[in-house]
């Protein structure tokens, strides 16, 4: 079997001498989409954090077969992983579409970034309508749109989202969810997702983790945790 594309093995994390991570361990192969289950506080942003160097954490993490644990977030976007941070995070007095050449910082290939830029325009039509408009006058889900399309622009194998569909109304939503398969399946980018909406997370994703107080309590396929009775009480409110 070929090593998965990240593999976090016994980390912890602190903030200050507070842990907020107690020894996790999770995989996310090549192209896969996992998502990262958790109640408020749980310890899911954390861990997000600590995959991109965002926080002070020990133990081992690999990516791509690299070890990546200590080393700086710029060197670890390089490697291939990208971040869409919780409350999206779009430099709000820069453009769109200087906001998706933000996002191509590590690149070298002007010709590459251009048709990367059309591309995610076509993909997220309301974006390319809004390019030279400053991103903070967007709305939340046009920014929620932007923040995905510029973490997209460093071309990740990996990408990170932190609770996506925070503030959103559904549809838009569900559109959004959309996009994100289709980034998974035709582009083959990994996924990993934290998400308050677990139906839609589940049904997105192949596999699936559940933290509680810094702790991974459950791992499985994602169908499997989806009949579970006691992650339909806690997550799917049925
Ligand atoms: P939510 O769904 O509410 O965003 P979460 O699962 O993402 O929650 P984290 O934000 O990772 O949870 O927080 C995990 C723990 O770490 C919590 O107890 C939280 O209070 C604590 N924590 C988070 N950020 C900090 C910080 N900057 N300083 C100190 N403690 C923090």
């Amino acid at each position: 079997m070929t090593a998965p594309l990240l593999r976090m093995e016994s980390v912890n994390a602190y903030y200050g001498r507070f842990q907020a991570l107690h020894g996790v361990s999770l995989e996310v192969g090549e192209g896969e989409a996992v998502v990262l289950l958790g109640a408020n506080g749980a310890g899911k942003t954390t861990l997000l954090r600590a995959l991109s160097g965002l926080v002070r954490a020990e133990g081992r993490i690999t990516f791509g077969g690299t070890p990546i644990l200590g080393r700086r977030p710029e060197w670890i976007v390089r490697r291939g992983m990208s971040h869409v941070p919780q409350g999206r995070g779009c430099f709000a007095d820069l453009t769109v579409e200087e906001n998706l050449r933000v996002g191509a910082f590590t690149r070298r290939d002007p010709a590459g970034v251009a048709r990367d830029i059309r591309r995610w325009y076509e993909v997220f039509p309301r974006l390319g309508e809004r390019r030279d408009q400053p991103a903070g006058q967007m709305s939340g889900g046009e920014q929620q749109m932007l923040a995905i399309a510029r973490a997209l622009m460093s071309r990740p194998r990996l990408l990170l989202l932190d609770e996506p569909s925070l503030g959103l109304a559904r549809m838009i939503t569900e559109g959004l969810f959309q996009r994100l398969r289709e980034i998974n399946e035709r582009d083959g980018t990994a996924l990993l997702l934290v998400e308050q909406n677990a139906e839609l997370a589940l049904g997105l994703a192949r596999r699936a983790y559940v933290i509680a107080a810094g702790h991974i309590e459950r791992s499985g396929p994602a169908e499997r945790l989806r009949a579970d009775d006691a992650i339909r009480r806690t997550y799917l409110g049925l």
